[in-house]
């Protein structure tokens, strides 16, 4: 399976703000962009002016670093947006926000989206009672999501629990934390997506 090699750090580098890929440490003083606030690289503290091309073109990498998607998926995301009848940025973040590791993550299941991702590969989870395994399962209204039975007295999710549990759930999901699971109440909104993103401009990169 295709996946970064690049230093995960790096990516919050070269967008120039906090992506939160790496659970608890992006949130304590030994944050990289914390430590060194500038673009990755030799010419990374000297670089200053972006061309249009190259506002139109973080705009579609950071989002895409955010949820940790490859290129050709987040072309297919995009293109499915497009053919569909709401406005296709929204609907491209609508899909991306409603990936079943993306709602791992933010039921606080996970401590990052890399987290919640390998642990759905590693099948720790269930929706509507059945295994999913897949990290790009989209959910839908009324679905729950649960740590499967086995899994919650692991170690591994004790530790979540303790890192992640006090972080707040978007209006979209309800979390039942002594359980760990969640159910979707909703389809998010626009507004409930916290991604500061012109989702317009990705539109515009992939329109040119
Ligand atoms: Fe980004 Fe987290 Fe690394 Fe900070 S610690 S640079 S927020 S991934």
């Amino acid at each position: 399976m295709a996946r970064y090699t690049e230093s995960t750090c790096k990516l919050c580098r070269r967008e120039g703000e906090k992506l939160f890929l790496k659970g608890e440490r992006c949130y304590t003083s030994k944050c990289a962009l914390t430590k060194r606030g500038y673009a990755p690289g030799q010419h990374g503290q000297g670089r200053k002016k972006t061309s249009e091309y190259g506002v139109h073109l973080r705009a579609k990498q950071k989002t895409r670093r955010y949820y940790g998607v490859l290129e050709k998926q987040f072309r297919g995301y995009f293109d499915a947006a497009a053919a569909s009848k709401g406005i296709t940025g929204e609907e491209l973040l609508k899909t991306l926000e409603t990936r079943l590791d993306n709602v791992v993550y933010r039921l606080n299941l996970a401590t990052s989206r890399a987290e919640a991702r390998q642990l759905v590969i590693h099948g720790h989870y269930t929706v509507n009672g059945k295994k999913v395994n897949i990290p790009s399962y989209i959910v839908k209204a009324g679905d729950v999501i649960a740590v499967k039975d086995k899994s919650k007295s692991s170690e591994k999710f004790k530790a979540i629990t303790e890192i992640a549990g006090s972080k707040v759930v978007p209006s979209w999901l309800e979390a039942d934390k002594e359980n760990l699971k969640g159910k979707v109440v909703s389809l998010p909104t626009r507004e409930e997506i916290d991604l500061q993103v012109n989702e317009t401009l990705i539109v515009e990169f992939y329109s040119k």
